[in-house]
C-alpha cells in the first residue's frame, strides 16, 4: 500500500483486486486492492464504495 493509494481510497477513489471482479447483474463489483472495501463500478476506471450491500449477491469475503 503507497501513500498515494490510501489517500485516493480516503477520496473514494479505490481500485478492484481484478481476479476479485464479478459481474452481479447490475455492476461489475469487488474489493479494493489497497483498503480493502467493498466496491463497485460507478464508471469505466471509476470505483466507488459499496453502500447498500443488502441487494449485492456476490459479496466475497476479503481475505485478511
Ligand atoms: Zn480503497
Amino acid at each position: 500500500m503507497s501513500a498515494f493509494s490510501f489517500i485516493a481510497c480516503l477520496l473514494n477513489q479505490h481500485a478492484p483486486v481484478r481476479r476479485d471482479v464479478t459481474w452481479n447483474g447490475r455492476a461489475y463489483i469487488g474489493h479494493c486492492r489497497h483498503c480493502g472495501a467493498a466496491i463497485k463500478r460507478s464508471a469505466r476506471r471509476s470505483w466507488r464504495k459499496r453502500k447498500n450491500l443488502s441487494g449485492e449477491q456476490y459479496d466475497i469475503p476479503t481475505p485478511s
